[in-house]
């Protein structure tokens, strides 16, 4: 019916034939039946064909992205399956139709009244090249960067929404990275804007060229880059993508016949690994850029999600510190620092301690490493030199006069303001307070800036207020900085005092330590100071101020008071004699000390299992020092060479009783007789060195 119906184009109004819509007509077989002109300009000559069917039309058209179109989707075909609704489709006519002309392509059946069927499609095409170009210069103008043409910061936005649904549909890695270029600015200005505009759509060429069809690259503004690159197996392959594009920019390029070099840094981050939403990754990727900068520019860093937590807990625990500090749970304790020469206590130090409502009393290696660089150190270092002077009043009025010494940070020295705040400080107590107050500076700190704390340590000793140099011989003081920094007392840091026994190299530090303070008219401390043998030695070297476990611990305040009225000298202490050893005899001392602790390892082994100390006479440092310098020094004396042959006898000793070790039950072995010959070196020893120095 439908083909008698339309028989043709005469029985059609005129005004078909006319209008610049191209419309056609379709038998229900999808063959062609009429087009009008506006058609055939549309499609070309190909379509004039008479009997040509509507896969050959879509042939002839592609979608946006260039991709041919499948016939079945053409609306044509649509329209064939029964679809009432028309079914709309934009297609661009494939080269050599047109050079991209853009058609709107609709369809849809002809049903006869009463009829069920389709008795043929009526179809149009409707040129809409100036409306798509002019909305797809709107986008562009919307998501595009002007200067480059890559995407900016709106659409990339959109984009990493995009890959992220992507990504997590795969179950890939994304990675997600910031760039930003090393030396643009001078180009900028050394050359000019326009050079600096040149240099980037070079940038953007170059990044654009190393990407693959999965991956972005946007210009975010000025000189930095985003790029989102998907489908990533492992942060290796990452890695060696953006060595790739380091190394791509890092080329010279050529504006204006000039080579010119710029480098970048980059920022990674990787989904879902650091963060699943885009915001996030984003500012992790910014985090990670400016990491890459500080640590050298022209490098990639990728975001560590776990320093970024262990950041996070800091932050908490400052707060906390924070309010530690309001709420009063920060204490002090006080460890004294006794003359033993004298047997007189000279001063406490104060350490601070936080109680903690659960953790208890924590110690401040726990929290002050976390401090050191905020300005809560300040605050904290007020409060306990607040609450130490308010304790020296207290002191005073039971009759107690100690000095105290607190310990002051690096940053409240140089950037708290200490100069000032501590006259604030001051202000409230009498001159006869202030005195009695010493302040302790770790070396390192004090030559960060030598005049600064020059100034302050000048202005306040006038007001008899003591400084310290604590934990001295770790740091890279020079004399003259010790001369020019003009503090009261050195404190021989604890590690050179725990290992002097032992380590001859640490013995010399500390001598050489005690010389240095007594040449400038110094006072000495030793800290750390845990055994009688280490007490003894340091007293035979000259030193006489100790603060450590062999005298006591650190205590709460309310102890202090006790500690003081039970406090006597170790009787010991006088053995160390009453007078200082000259240079040379001091090899001699050291030896009666090594052979001394020889014989307590010894002692330990047997008592208590283990390892016992090499027994052999050839291998004892004693035999070493005795026939190298020892003979040379002192090999003229008899008493001298008599000590070759009692040396011997102590670890032909020592040597038995391992014998005895090895067959019988430790409790049976014999100890005296080793015991007893070593006393008799240690003894001789003692004797020849006294009569070296002059002292019987
Ligand atoms: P420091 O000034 O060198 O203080 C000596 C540290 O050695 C103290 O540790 C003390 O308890 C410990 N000590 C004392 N005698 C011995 C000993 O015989 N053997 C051993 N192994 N250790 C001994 P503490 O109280 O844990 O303080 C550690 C560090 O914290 C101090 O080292 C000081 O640098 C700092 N500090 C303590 N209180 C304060 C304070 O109020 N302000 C500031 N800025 N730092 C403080
Ligand atoms: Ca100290
Ligand atoms: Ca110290």
């Amino acid at each position: 019916m439908l083909e008698q119906g339309l028989d043709i184009e005469s029985q059609l109004c005129p005004l078909i034939l006319a209008v610049d819509e191209g419309i056609q007509l379709w038998d229900s077989s999808g063959r062609k039946r009429f087009m009008n002109p506006a058609t055939l300009q549309q499609f070309g000559e190909k379509v004039a064909a008479a009997a040509i069917s509507y896969e050959e039309m879509a042939a002839l058209c592609c979608d946006e992205m260039g991709q041919a179109i499948p016939p079945h989707l053409f609306p044509v075909a649509q329209a064939l399956t029964g679809a009432t609704v028309a079914s709309d489709m934009l297609v661009q006519l494939q080269a050599p139709v047109s050079d991209c002309r853009w058609l709107r392509l609709s369809a849809r059946p002809l049903i006869p009244q009463g009829a069920t069927a389709a008795v043929g499609i009526l179809s149009s095409s409707i040129d809409v090249t100036h409306l798509f170009e002019y909305s797809q210069q709107l986008h562009r103008q919307a998501n595009f960067d002007v200067l480059t043409g890559l995407p900016n910061r709106l659409f990339f936005a959109d984009r990493i929404k995009l890959a992220i649904a992507h990504a997590q549909r795969n179950n890939k890695l994304l990675a997600v990275c910031m760039l930003d270029l090393d030396g643009f600015k001078p180009v900028n200005d050394h050359l000019g804007h326009d050079a600096g505009d040149l240099l980037l759509k070079e940038i953007a060429h170059r990044l654009e060229s190393e990407m693959r069809g999965e991956d972005t690259v946007a210009r975010l503004g000025g000189d930095e880059f985003a790029l989102i690159l998907g489908e990533v197996k492992s942060p290796i392959m990452v890695e060696q993508f953006l060595q790739r594009l380091l190394d791509v920019i890092a080329r010279p390029h050529l504006i204006h016949d000039q080579p010119v070099r710029v480098g970048a840094s980059i920022g990674v981050t990787l989904y879902p690994t650091d963060a699943v939403e885009a915001d996030q990754l984003l500012r992790f990727a910014d985090q990670a850029m400016y990491k890459a900068k500080d640590g050298g520019k022209g490098r990639y860093h990728f975001f560590n999600s776990a320093a970024e937590l262990r950041n996070k807990a800091n932050q908490v625990l400052l707060q906390r510190i924070d309010a530690a500090l309001t709420s009063n749970q920060f204490l002090l304790y006080y460890q004294p620092k006794v003359d033993c020469r004298s047997g007189v206590v000279v001063g406490m130090e104060a350490l601070v301690r936080w109680h903690h409502p659960i953790l208890g009393l924590r110690s401040p290696a726990e929290f002050l490493p976390l401090i050191e660089h905020d300005n809560i150190i300040v605050r904290l270092g007020e409060w306990v030199i607040n609450t130490v002077l308010a304790q020296l009043v207290k002191w005073r009025e039971v009759g107690a006069v100690i000095q105290v010494s607190v310990n002051v940070s690096a940053r409240q020295f140089i950037h708290g303001g200490l100069e000032q705040r501590l006259g604030e400080l001051l202000a409230n107590y009498p001159p006869e307070i202030c005195s009695q107050l010493e302040l302790e500076l770790v070396e390192t700190a004090a030559l960060e800036d030598i005049t600064a704390v020059r100034q302050v340590m000048a202005r306040y000793q006038k007001r008899g207020v003591k400084f310290a140099l604590d934990d001295f011989g770790t740091g890279y003081s020079s004399l003259v900085h010790l001369k020019r920094l003009a503090v009261d007392v050195l404190k021989i840091d604890q590690t050179f005092i725990r290992d002097m026994v032992e380590d001859p190299g640490d013995l010399a530090i500390v001598q050489g330590v005690i010389g240095l303070a007594s040449a400038f008219g110094l006072k000495v401390v030793a800290e750390g100071v845990e055994s009688i043998d280490q007490t003894l030695l340091l007293l035979r070297l000259g030193c006489d101020v100790m603060q450590g476990y062999a005298i006591s611990r650190p205590m709460p305040v309310d102890r202090v008071g006790e500690w003081l009225q039970d406090f006597h000298p170790d009787p010991r202490w006088q053995l160390a004699g009453g007078s200082y050893p000259q240079r040379g005899d001091f090899e001699l001392l050291l030896m009666e000390v090594f052979h001394h602790h020889w014989l307590e390892k010894l002692r330990v082994a047997v008592v208590e299992g283990g390892e016992p100390p090499d027994c052999n006479h050839d291998n004892c440092r004693f035999s070493q020092w005795y026939s190298d310098s020892g003979i040379r020094r002192y090999g003229a004396f008899p008493l001298f060479r008599q000590l070759d042959e009692v040396h011997r006898q102590v670890h032909k000793q020592a040597l038995r009783l391992l014998e005895s070790l090895a067959v019988l039950p430790r409790d049976e072995v014999d100890f005296h007789a080793v015991e007893k010959a070593n006393q008799l070196l240690i003894a001789q020893l003692s004797e020849f060195r006294k009569m070296q120095s002059g002292i019987f």
